[in-house]
């Protein structure tokens, strides 16, 4: 596997691989890999002839208050990781090499990015929008794979990338789990045991409200009140937000009648964890 850090360097391997015709799929990520990225890769190598990955944790996206400069980090890690699974080209790019400036350029998809995590986090889907939209111009890959985890993230992708005619398919994999229902998250690494039990109430909670669905509660505000009843009975949660909107276009479901998406944004002692499932509705 190729460790490239410039973008004149994907640039260049880039267009050799353009004269064989060869198919590129691309997997974003901040790193501090787990299995959730590893399946992405995976998938990425049924959809194209190569996979390649990123590793930039993306100044753009964090708050002054978030996680940046703590963030895990472990290059040597991540790169053996991604050599196993076949990906040919690891971007770990600097930070100077993304932003040599200030970029004066804004992409922003308020529509999409007003709701959900968009109050609490202000300016986060600029930040994505951002480098996602870099990154596919420097790679140009035919698939980028993203993870259905960030539902939000994904869906804001997919339109910014319709709407500015980016010839790229988004492809969105299902959210990979811990055998007791937690999502893979880098920032699980951050929970202390006992707050690693307690992080199972989101998807228990998620369960809870799908089964009420599946069982005929079409209210969204019904629903929503079962996924905060489940984060307030466990010690140490402290929700967020919960949830219930559609997965289109992520506006509020007063009455389901079709997919809905549950999610939810949970501080687990000083960590926030994010999960979603989507429903088939009724
Ligand atoms: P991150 O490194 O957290 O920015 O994530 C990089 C990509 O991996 C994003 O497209 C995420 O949605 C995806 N991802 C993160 N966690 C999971 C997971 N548990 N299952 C599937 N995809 C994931």
């Amino acid at each position: 596997m190729l460790l490239v850090t410039t973008i004149a360097g994907v640039r260049a391997r880039r267009e050799e691989l353009a004269k064989t015709g060869q198919r590129v799929a691309l997997v974003p990520t901040m790193g501090a890999l787990h299995e959730g990225h590893l399946t992405l890769v995976r998938r990425g190598r049924e959809l194209a002839d190569e996979v390649w990955a990123s590793i930039f944790v993306n100044p753009a996206q964090f708050g002054p208050s978030e996680d940046f400069v703590s963030y895990p980090r472990d290059l040597e890690r991540d790169r053996a990781l991604l050599e196993r699974e076949g990906a040919t080209l690891l971007f770990a790019p600097s930070v100077r090499e993304i932003y040599p400036r200030p970029a004066a350029t804004v992409i922003d998809v308020p529509e999409l990015a007003a709701g959900l995590c968009g109050p609490y986090r202000p300016g986060h889907f600029r930040g994505v929008a951002l480098v996602v939209a870099k990154l596919l111009n420097i790679v140009q890959p035919h698939v980028a794979v993203f993870g259905a985890k960030d539902w939000q993230q994904a869906v804001v992708i997919r339109r910014l990338v319709e709407d500015l005619d980016m010839p790229v398919h988004i492809e969105v994999h299902p959210t990979v789990r811990e055998e007791d229902g937690l999502a893979r998250s880098s920032r699980n690494a951050y929970l202390s045991p006992e707050e690693r039990r307690t992080a199972t109430a989101l998807s228990r909670a998620l369960e809870a409200a799908a089964t009420a669905l599946a069982d005929g509660e079409k209210r969204g505000a019904a629903l929503e009140l079962i996924l905060a009843t489940e984060i307030g009975r466990a010690p140490g949660a402290r929700l967020q937000y919960a949830a219930a909107v559609d997965p289109a276009t992520l506006q509020p479901v007063a009455t389901a009648e079709g997919p809905v998406l549950l999610a939810l944004a949970v501080y687990v002692g000083s960590t926030r964890l994010i999960d979603n499932v989507l429903t088939e509705g009724i």
